[in-house]
């Protein structure tokens, strides 16, 4: 039939509940180590301050969070909250807080801009913004009612905290809570762009989220990772940190040392002090442990996993990790936002190593197919194509956009990756490039088509193009192709890397920029990108 499976079956610990009244923060809190161990069993601890949260300490603050938020604010069920602030102890707490009280969570990466963090709270409808005091001056022309995630060193700002908000509550009564949020209501709006265009707020569901923390305890438990102490440096604004650390490893009773951002002499010593034994990471991380690691004085000794996803990771590094770790077990995973996180992972070392350009299995509840781009037409393994999938976990929509969610999952509800990809006879996957515009810089979403209306807006651009260029480092980086106005010598490269740079997020930055007469397009004005690729390969070996 041209339908790859999950292999491995949920056993029946780890089916996916189907109660319809359950919501995300009951069944996490409901999978909490029992009282008697929540009491010394830490959740988490902060890699900066050595600062530990046990689990009961944990359970308390998001009840007495709740309560602030239900109580003290008036925040209702279907009331959006947007979250911007890096990691933080408090983090966990405080999406578990909303979503307990039916309020929808939306996040959003730090390094964005004011312009960027203002289109997210207009296009999600927040009604409410929590924020990391060095934040704040990011959301003040919003006017959205903020309160801080911690008091400001340097105090002025009366702003209310959300510490103090904890402190000076009880713990809510459930059935204080007059509407309840069910698995069908939406429990967040994370921000991706998709196949094309710009950033669209992907609506995740309860159920979604129920459906992949049973899979990723599924993971845990399938991997003997129970015992594990976990490192998080990646973001919890982006799904796989919301996922991973900002709900789901509760689930299995974890400790996780907290990172509030990337280091790598902070991830070396944080692995030593705390021992840590698994880390989720991406691939820029792992190439930095491959070249560097080694080097320096480091201790390693007590790593047992790491994993990778969000972007490519290529066969060369997975070997060379493994020739320089070889106690360490390397599992490759695959993910988008809109399945709200993994689709593969590999439940077997041996399985990993016998295959190191593959992404693994289908998580158990996924199934998927590879569609023929032009035809349509489902394709047997070996075949390339367009990765489809269909999973509990699919996101429910694009949030206010019918045309963007009947382009991306069809009315027998796959969802169309954009990802060029095969499967072998035996259900691995390998992905091959990517079909959809999205450029990933370090793992972060850089969207062509935002840039683009940027280079737009410059009164000596014409017209322009962005495209990925491959880096060792970063994994891509945003060039940009222009068609200068008028004078064909006015404009530097320069002037125009400066031009955008000052109006997105660092890690959004036009690179590189190359002047072209005419910026190839279809009949119907689409930008032909792989054309511009193609040119660029070119340039790079003549140059
Ligand atoms: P995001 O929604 O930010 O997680 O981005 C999802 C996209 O990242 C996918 O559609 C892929 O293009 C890319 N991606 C994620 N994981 C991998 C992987 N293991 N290998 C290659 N690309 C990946």
């Amino acid at each position: 039939t041209g339908i790859y499976h999950a292999l491995p079956n949920l056993g029946h610990l780890h089916k996916i509940p189907t109660r319809p009244d359950l919501d995300t923060a009951t069944f996490v809190l409901s999978q909490f180590p029992p009282h008697h161990q929540a009491k010394s069993r830490v959740a988490l601890i902060d890699s900066a301050t050595n600062q530990r949260v046990t689990y009961a300490q944990l359970h308390h603050s998001i009840q007495c969070l709740a309560s602030g938020l239900y109580q003290g604010l008036g925040v209702r069920k279907g009331d959006v909250v947007f979250l911007l602030s890096p990691n933080s102890l408090l983090y966990p707490t405080i999406c578990l807080a909303v979503l307990s009280i039916g309020a929808v969570l939306t996040t959003a990466n730090p390094l964005n801009t004011k312009s960027e963090i203002g289109k997210q709270v207009r296009d999600s409808g927040a009604k409410l913004a929590i924020s990391a005091p060095e934040e704040l001056h990011k959301l003040a022309p919003t006017g959205v009612p903020t309160i801080l995630t911690s008091r400001p060193l340097l105090s002025g700002d009366n702003s209310l905290c959300i510490e103090e908000l904890i402190e000076g509550c009880d713990p809510i009564p459930t059935e204080l809570i007059q509407a309840r949020p069910t698995q069908s209501d939406t429990a967040a709006i994370l921000y991706s762009s998709g196949t094309t265009g710009t950033s669209k707020g992907v609506v995740l569901t309860h159920a979604n989220f129920i459906a992949v923390m049973t899979t990723l305890r599924w993971t845990v438990d399938g991997t003997s990772a129970q015992d594990d102490v976990f490192l998080c440096f990646i973001p919890m604004f982006h799904i796989y940190g919301l996922a991973f650390f900002g709900l789901g490893l509760f689930c299995s009773g974890i400790t996780t040392v907290l990172m509030q951002k990337f280091e790598f002499n902070t991830m070396l010593d944080a692995i030593k002090t705390h021992k840590v034994s698994n880390i989720p990471a991406v691939p820029p991380v792992i190439l930095g442990l491959v070249k560097y690691a080694s080097k320096a004085a480091c201790d390693l000794s007590s790593l047992r996993r790491v994993s990778s996803g969000a972007a490519p990771l290529s066969k060369e590094v997975v070997d060379e990790f493994r020739e320089r770790f070889p106690w360490v077990q390397m599992r490759p995973g695959y993910g988008l936002t809109e399945s709200c996180g993994a689709a593969t992972f590999f439940i077997s070392d041996e399985q990993a190593r016998g295959h190191p350009a593959s992404c693994g299995l289908l998580l158990p509840t996924f199934c998927a197919k590879i569609v023929d781009i032009e035809t349509g037409e489902a394709l047997p393994p070996y075949k390339e194509g367009e990765l489809w999938m269909k999973s509990p976990t699919i996101m429910k929509e694009y949030l206010g956009n019918v045309e963007a969610t009947a382009a991306t999952i069809d009315s027998d509800g796959w969802l169309k990756t954009g990802d060029l990809c095969y499967f072998d006879e035996n259900g691995l996957l390998y992905i091959v490039d990517r079909i959809k515009e999205l450029i990933k810089h370090n793992g972060y979403q850089v969207a062509p088509a935002e840039l683009e209306a940027i280079l737009l807006s410059h009164p000596q651009i014409l017209d322009a193009a962005v495209i990925p260029v491959e880096d060792e480092e970063a994994g891509q980086i945003p060039m940009a192709y222009v068609v200068r106005a008028a004078s064909p010598d006015g404009l530097t490269e320069d002037q125009v890397i400066q031009f955008v740079a000052g109006q997105v997020a660092p890690y959004k930055k036009v690179r590189r920029v190359g002047f072209i007469s005419a910026i190839p397009r279809s009949p119907a004005s689409k930008i032909l990108r792989k054309e511009l690729v193609n040119l660029q390969s070119k340039q790079q070996i003549v140059s």
